[in-house]
Parts: C-alpha cells; sequence; structure tokens
C-alpha cells in the first residue's frame, strides 16, 4: 500500500459484522477464563491485553497504522511526544551512559536531557548535527538522537550521514520525526534505527490530543556489546533475553513489556481513537501545509521588514538541497522568519495578526504562531539561545490547512502594523 492509502487503510481490518471505525476499547482491564492464562501474559509467553498501563485494542490498532506508516516492525504510543523521548532513551541507557543529542533540539527534549535525565546518571553532549560528531562519541555513548526536521529552525538533517556515523561506532541512530511525519519522510529509508513523534502535532493534527509515539526500524544490531540490557537476563521475567525472546522486535518489546509496566505513560483509548482520525487524513494536510508554506515564505521573504526567512522549500535555504533528497514532496508547514526590529517588531507583528492566532502549539489544521525566545525556548541562556539558532526577532509560524490567500492578507495587514 502507498502512504495515502495506509493512512486510512493500515492497522484495522473488521471482520464480518464488526464496526467499520476501530472501536474505543474503554477498559483498564481483559478478561480470561483461566489463572493459568494469565500467567502466561505475565511471562510473556503468550500475547494479549490484560491491563491497559501494557496495552489496550483501541491504541494497538492505531499503532500498527503507524508502525506501516513508517515501515516499522512495530510501534508503541505513549501519552505524550514527551515520554515518547524519554523511553525511547531509557530503553537503552541507564547512569554512566552518554548520549549526542542536537544543539537544536526540541527545548522540551534539551531540558529532558540537560536536567532530568542528567540527575539520573546520564550525561548528554549537544551537538551540531551538521558536524562531523564522531570526536563526541566515547564509550559509554549509547544513543545518537537528532530531529529530521528541527523545531523551529526547519534545519534538514543528512539522516544517512548521522546514521553512518552512528552505526560506524555502534550506535542506533534516534530520530524525531514529529515536523515531517511519514507522510513526507521516513527515516528508515536513510539508515535511522528508531523514530520517536510527538503525535500531538501533525498526526493528531487538530490540536486535540496529547500523545507520542515509538517506532523500531527492527535492523539495529543490539548484540555488538554495547547494549547488555537487550541480551542479557532480564530478573522482572524470569531472566528472559529481550533479543532472543523477540527478535527484530526486541527494542520496541522491551519498551512496552519493561519500561511502559515500570514508568506508566499509557495513551488512553479515547486519544489513541482520536489520533487515528487524524491520521485518516494526515498525508492530504500534509500536501497542503507544505504549499501553503511555502507560499507563505516565498510571500514573507519579499517584505522589507522581514530580515530573514527559514524554510527548507525556498531556493536559497541552506538546506534545499537537503530538502530535495529527503523532503521532496514538499517541506512540511514550520516557517520561522526574523523581523528586521527585533523582539519589539516580532511581537507587534504578533499581536496584530487576526486569523492567525496566537498558542503554544504547532503543527495542526489552524495556522498559529509563536515567538520561540519568549515561550518555548525561554529557559535556555543566551548561550543556549545561539546555540540553537534562536533570535529576539524570531517567529515561528505553523501554516495550516486555509486558503493561502486568507493566510498571506493575515501576514500583510499585520507586517503594515508593524
Ligand atoms: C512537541 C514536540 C515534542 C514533545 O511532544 P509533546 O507531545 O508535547 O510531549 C517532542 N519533539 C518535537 C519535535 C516536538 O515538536
Amino acid at each position: 500500500m502507498k502512504t495515502e492509502t495506509k493512512c486510512v487503510q493500515a492497522g484495522y481490518d473488521p471482520k464480518n459484522g464488526e464496526s467499520r471505525v476501530p472501536p474505543i476499547y474503554q477498559s483498564t482491564t481483559f478478561k480470561y477464563d483461566t489463572t493459568e492464562k494469565v500467567g502466561d501474559l505475565f511471562d510473556l509467553k503468550s500475547a494479549g491485553h490484560f491491563y491497559a498501563r501494557l496495552s489496550n485494542p483501541t491504541a494497538e490498532i492505531v499503532e500498527k497504522k503507524i508502525a506501516a506508516l513508517e515501515g516499522g516492525v512495530g510501534a508503541m504510543l505513549t501519552a505524550s511526544g514527551q515520554s515518547a523521548v524519554m523511553i525511547a532513551l531509557l530503553n537503552i541507557c541507564q547512569a554512566g551512559d552518554s548520549i549526542i543529542c542536537g544543539n537544536d533540539i526540541y527545548g522540551g527534549t534539551y531540558n529532558l536531557l540537560s536536567v532530568t535525565l542528567k540527575r539520573l546518571g546520564i550525561t548528554t553532549v549537544f551537538v551540531d548535527p551538521a558536524e562531523d560528531f564522531s570526536k563526541y562519541i566515547k564509550d559509554n555513548t549509547r544513543a545518537v538522537l537528532f530531529e529530521s526536521l528541527t523545531n523551529p529552525m526547519a534545519r534538514v538533517l543528512d539522516i544517512e550521514r548521522a546514521a553512518g556515523i552512528a552505526h560506524s561506532h555502534g550506535l542506533p541512530l534516534i530520530i524525531d520525526n514529529t515536523f515531517p511525519t511519514p507522510a513526507l519522510l521516513r527515516p528508515f529509508e536513510f539508515g535511522a534505527d528508531i523514530v520517536v513523534h510527538s503525535t500531538s502535532k501533525y498526526m493528531d493534527g487538530h490540536a486535540v490530543t496529547l500523545g507520542g509515539a515509538i517506532v523500531d526500524g527492527g535492523k539495529f544490531d543490539w548484540r555488538n556489546g554495547k547494549f547488555p540490557c537487550m541480551t542479557t537476563p532480564d530478573p522482572s521475567y524470569h531472566g528472559l533475553v529481550y533479543c532472543d525472546a523477540f527478535g527484530e522486535a526486541a527494542y520496541i518489546t522491551k519498551a512496552r513489556v519493561q519500561l511502559m509496566r515500570d514508568m506508566g505513560p499509557s495513551p488512553q483509548a479515547m486519544a489513541a481513537f482520536l489520533l487515528n482520525i487524524g491520521l485518516d487524513t494526515l498525508a492530504l494536510r500534509m500536501e497542503r501545509h507544505s504549499a501553503n508554506a511555502l507560499l507563505a515564505a516565498q510571500f514573507l521573504q519579499n517584505d522589507d521588514k522581514v530580515a530573514m526567512v527559514n524554510y527548507p522549500g525556498l531556493l536559497n535555504s541552506p538546506d534545499h538541497e537537503l530538502a530535495k533528497k529527503y523532503l521532496p514532496k514538499g517541506q512540511s508547514g514550520v516557517v520561522t522568519f526574523v523581523m528586521k526590529g527585533g523582539k519589539d517588531s516580532a511581537v507587534r507583528f504578533m499581536d496584530a495578526l487576526s486569523m492567525i492566532k496566537i498558542v503554544v502549539h504547532v503543527a495542526d489544521a489552524r495556522s498559529c504562531v509563536l515567538h520561540p525566545a519568549s515561550a518555548t525556548h525561554r529557559q535556555l541562556t543566551d548561550e543556549q539561545l545561539k546555540a540553537a539558532g534562536i533570535n529576539g526577532g524570531l517567529i515561528r509560524l505553523s501554516v495550516g490547512i486555509e486558503h493561502i490567500d486568507d493566510i498571506i492578507a493575515d501576514l500583510e495587514h499585520a507586517l503594515k502594523c508593524v
């Protein structure tokens, strides 16, 4: 099936007389005939839903759809994008380990790594994804984490190159693919090993449900000596060894049966149901978001009050060549630009918009704006802001699926008010 078809058809194939739309299993628990059957589930000898912290049939349908869209061997939904990133890392990292991460990563991920994981004894080296980061890889490095298209600067990652460096050191490349979504880019095709998502963004697409997903590409060699957590017995399952028991799905199975079991940021059935409705139209929406964003970026670029526009679809973008390779179907809907007058002009422009609203969100059907330096990236020091490329005059515009004429009319009016 093609991506457009998977968006509506993958994950659920109703039997005779069953509901055409995936049902909402609003139940924390599931019934079994004998204690032995329940025991087998707890020992992972048989598969089945037994408690909604670990799995739920509605979530499972959506997990299958997302795994199919990304081309992975399995997926797990989480309660938020943050919990997806957290579990993706904790699944293979422990105290004493280190992570390589992009220095222009989403602010929430930056905080998770630089503060919270650090307190747990997991350190992070933040690097420029475009440089040769092999010099920062040490014996205790366990993962490389980058965004395929960064939030908010929309830099395009050279995934093949990053995967090459990571693999030459026996490390998995974890890609946060939130901004392109698999409708525009499938990182496994370029060598990524694990994909994470904040489904709160384009996948849900309507700003109604928080969620996250982890997808396992199934190809990474966890037996290379660096990942005893995958190759030695887990005492919490009577000595089960994930790589032996689950083969190519070892990583995603461990994420669920060990970390989701123990930490519990599980998705609600209703959230999975709503996410699934969003996914039905994902491919269509990403086409429109991309087309509108390119036109909006071109419009902004021609205004004298705008100092600079970042959008990888623009011919003069430093990432245009990478965009041609990795995002040929469209470069998603996020455009960032810098007002010549700095923070004051940015604020005046934003306050003068009418249809386009100021919200702490990005990547949904309705056009919206945010001032990163005073919101998502507020916790960063001036030095960290500089490293992440965030300037006081910077505005993040999330271009929606409205008619482009209405979007441009609102931008034009607000620019006149600056
Ligand atoms: C929003 C976002 C996250 C965090 O996801 P939540 O669903 O808000 O927890 C992680 N990565 C990226 C790229 C994001 O845009």
